[in-house]
């Protein structure tokens, strides 16, 4: 029987990333983790595309799109993002590309780019992929598709205690305001914007854990 396709959007640092990751294994499917993408493409563009007064200068980047190759490799059972043969997987995580994420992914130029290889790895089912707008734009006929939600303060909390555990220096006036204009950026952006889609079994976590979360999502999960 085929292995299901399964969509999970929301706000910033509600644990789509890390639930996806233990879904999949629980399940057996393979998960694709887009923001790290845009990530890699931010971080990409600060290294490789910046103008004399260090911006990121986007039409520069648009030109030099065809020069990035990314890449997921499991690594002792983390997921690690390779550039063109360097991982990044931390330095994608750096406020520096925190900071500017959401103003690449809001590019066009850039959303395309990265469709293809999104749908074409969902294309035989067996995949959980967390984003943005994978159950509105990328695969909007998933089998499945939550979205998640939570409190600003208990995001907060999380995205600081997780900066926190890979040793980045951080503070969490700084890692809130990152998030509420990353999530303001996200959901009136013209392309792709974040939203619940209309099909979405839709879940605030602010008081639920990590296994909770998880619990409640494969209790709506056929077998297969
Ligand atoms: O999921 P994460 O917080 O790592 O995503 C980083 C940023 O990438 C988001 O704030 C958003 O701007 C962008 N993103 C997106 N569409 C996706 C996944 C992420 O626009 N499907």
């Amino acid at each position: 029987m085929r292995k299901p396709v399964i969509a999970i959007d929301g706000y910033s640092s509600t644990g789509k990333s890390s639930i996806s990751k233990i879904i999949a294994q629980r399940l057996g499917l393979v998960h694709m983790d887009t923001g790290a993408l845009y990530r890699g493409i931010t971080y990409f563009a600060i290294k490789n595309c910046t103008d004399a007064g260090g911006a990121i200068d986007l039409e520069l980047l648009f030109s030099k799109l065809n020069e990035i190759k990314l890449r997921f490799e499991e690594v002792e059972s983390e997921l690690l993002l390779f550039l063109n043969d360097s991982d990044i997987s931390k330095e994608i995580r750096s406020n520096e590309v925190s900071s500017q994420v959401s103003l690449i992914a809001c590019q066009k130029a850039v959303r395309d780019f990265l469709m293809e290889a999104q749908r074409s790895i969902a294309s035989n089912g067996g995949v959980i992929m967390d984003g943005r707008d994978i159950g509105t734009v990328v695969l909007p006929d998933a089998d499945y598709k939550f979205f998640l939600t939570a409190s600003l303060e208990e995001r907060t909390k999380r995205r600081f205690l997780e900066l926190q555990s890979m040793g980045m220096e951080s503070n969490e006036d700084e890692v809130r305001q990152n998030l509420i204009t990353r999530d303001k950026i996200d959901s009136t952006r013209e392309v792709a914007p974040l939203k619940q889609a209309h099909d979405a079994i839709l879940i605030d976590n602010s008081k639920l854990t990590k296994q909770e979360t998880i619990g409640l999502i494969l209790s709506y999960i056929k077998e297969f």
